[in-house]
């Protein structure tokens, strides 16, 4: 068995543990493996055992492993999802619509309708999550709870995306219920959007250390990087 392998499990039982203490199915919480500053072979590794979603934060990174897995790619290979996670800039909308399947930091409107207009009309509309900044800090990425809802109802409207959920990165905190405190802000938020008329069934939230905190307060997606695939270089984390 790889390290990846008995990482990968680790984290399955891990989840499974934190949906049960949630009285949660196990099939409502999904692993996303942030494979950022990772090699394709480290992808193919987690691929060969049984992950099949996959997250990137730097888009010239990301799109170089999406291509070098799809040449290695065979008829039996199973298909992997690809996730752009990291900040957008205007000027590299044009690869993440052209090579990733979903984005999850959009986080304005003029980003969202650069990608709505460059996806290609051969794929598939590209699934969004909106970035929402539920912990306040000025500066930090993210739409603001208060812009939101505007946000989301223009989102939905572009015909070339498909608005599926939100993301969030809150400033680590410590202890579970604080944690937990932080994720049902957005939780409270991706309820009042569906309340209102969306269909959102996707929020992503919870790393490597809160991802307990965040299946309790509802999260369907985590985001793992090193506890899949070991140690980053501090400078890239
Ligand atoms: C890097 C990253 C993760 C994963 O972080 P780890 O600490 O490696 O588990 C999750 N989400 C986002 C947005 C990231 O940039």
């Amino acid at each position: 068995m790889t390290s990846i392998e008995r990482n990968l499990q680790g984290l399955q039982a891990r989840m499974a543990l934190a949906c049960a203490q949630a009285e949660r199915g196990v099939t409502e919480v999904s692993l996303l493996a942030v494979s950022k500053t990772f090699g394709p072979d480290a992808v193919r590794l987690a691929q060969a055992a049984g992950q099949r979603s996959f997250g990137e934060n730097y888009v010239q990174e990301g799109v170089e492993k999406i291509l070098a897995l799809r040449e290695s790619a065979n008829a039996e290979t199973p298909a992997i999802e690809w996730h752009c996670i990291g900040p957008l800039q205007s000027n590299k909308t044009r690869l993440v619509a052209a090579h990733f399947d979903w984005v999850q930091s959009v986080d304005r409107l003029k980003i969202a309708e650069r990608l709505s207009e460059q996806r290609p009309d051969a794929l598939p509309p590209l699934q969004v999550c909106l970035q929402v900044n539920v912990d306040g800090g000025a500066t930090k990425a993210g739409v603001s709870p208060a812009e939101l809802p505007a946000l989301a109802a223009a989102v939905a409207r572009l015909p070339r995306l498909k608005l599926r959920g939100l993301m969030c990165i809150p400033d680590p905190v410590e202890g579970f219920e604080a944690q937990r405190a932080v994720f049902l802000q957005a939780r409270a938020l991706f309820d009042r959007l569906n309340a209102e008329g969306h269909a959102l069934d996707t929020l992503s939230m919870g790393m490597s250390d809160d991802l307990e905190a965040a299946i309790a307060a509802g999260a369907t997606l985590v985001r793992v990087g090193r506890a899949v695939f070991g140690g980053r270089p501090a400078r890239l984390s």
